[in-house]
């Protein structure tokens, strides 16, 4: 399904048939009256008996947007991860929550009206309320087919992959993509540090390694563990650095953090939302190096070059 977004042209959506050759799809994408045709002319292509449940990974707009519009259309219900069905825009992007992030994270005052100035990106808190709220160990009421809810938080507090345990295939939605560095964090309403969520996530997909992947944007693909290592690694990488900053400095703020790790863009390329978007990262990673678990958590890199050698 095309999103209109540039950094991400399309969402995939499934369609999964029951016994009775009827339809649940999963992540019908963004909203709007073509996208629903498309999706209605899909169904029909593939000789679909008609639709019985529209199942949502998590409540970004590319990929429930279409949600409210189908279930209108078709009667189907609409099955969405429990704790998603509380997410809301992270604290820091909305004009509440923003000046005190600001604020906590040491940004300078004088660079605090560039930032407090930036719009909110208004990408959730639209969900449609679900008919079905999935659970971790759910199966989907898909007759004939074995599909487990396998709840992953991280992208977003209640984001779900589903496991279609007799074709060895792992829905991932935005948790896992073959090439894309996800976002994690990307939700208000996280109880625990959404990081060490999404690392813990990773090593539970991981360990399918011997299932395809089908991700929710790009291409289905094979190698799952090797892929969830990778964006560990990056992560722990990430944590390694902010870790010697904070050895050195323990009282460092986010702001200070920020300005001495490695960016892809340089620290000086990052400005408004993505500055915004690196320091709530920044936020989070320093919170885990903080944390307990960051000896055990570094012990698990499997051999990505030290910080010093990028
Ligand atoms: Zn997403």
């Amino acid at each position: 399904m095309p999103t209109g977004i540039e950094f991400v042209p399309w969402t995939n959506a499934y369609i999964l048939l029951d016994d009775g050759g009827r339809a649940h799809v999963v992540d019908p994408g963004v909203d709007g009256e073509r996208a629903l045709d498309r999706l209605l002319d899909a169904l029909d292509t593939i000789g679909a008996a008609g639709l019985d449940g529209i199942v949502v990974t998590h409540v970004h707009p590319d990929h429930v947007g279409l949600a409210a519009r189908l279930r209108a259309a078709t009667g189907a219900p609409l099955l969405l991860g429990a704790a998603e069905t509380s997410t809301t825009e992270p604290e820091w992007r909305d004009g509440a929550g923003r000046a005190a992030a600001l604020e906590t994270w040491g940004v300078p005052v004088d660079d605090r009206a560039d930032l407090a100035a930036v719009a909110p990106a208004d990408e959730h808190g639209r969900a449609p309320t679900a008919d079905t709220a999935l659970r971790d160990g759910d199966l989907l009421p898909i007759p004939g087919r074995v599909v487990r809810v396998l709840e992953t938080p991280g992208h977003t507090p209640g984001h779900v992959c589903l496991h279609d345990v007799d074709r060895r295939r792992v829905l991932t939605g935005d948790h896992v993509l073959p090439r894309i560095n996800p976002g994690v964090g990307l939700g208000g309403g996280f109880r625990t540090n959404p990081l060490a969520a999404y690392l813990d996530g990773l090593e539970r997909i991981g360990a399918l390694d011997d299932h395809e992947a089908l991700p929710g944007h790009e291409h289905r693909f094979r190698g799952i563990g090797t892929r969830c290592a990778e964006l560990r690694d990056h992560h722990l990488r990430r944590l390694a650095e902010v870790a010697a900053v904070l050895a050195a400095e323990p009282d460092a703020s986010v702001w200070s953090i920020a300005s001495r790790i490695t960016w892809s863009a340089g620290r000086g390329g990052l400005r408004g939302f993505h500055l915004l978007s690196a320091l709530a990262q920044t936020s989070m990673h320093a919170d885990l190096a903080r944390s307990e678990r960051l000896a055990t958590l570094l012990a698990c890199r499997s051999g990505g070059a030290p910080p010093g050698d990028r």
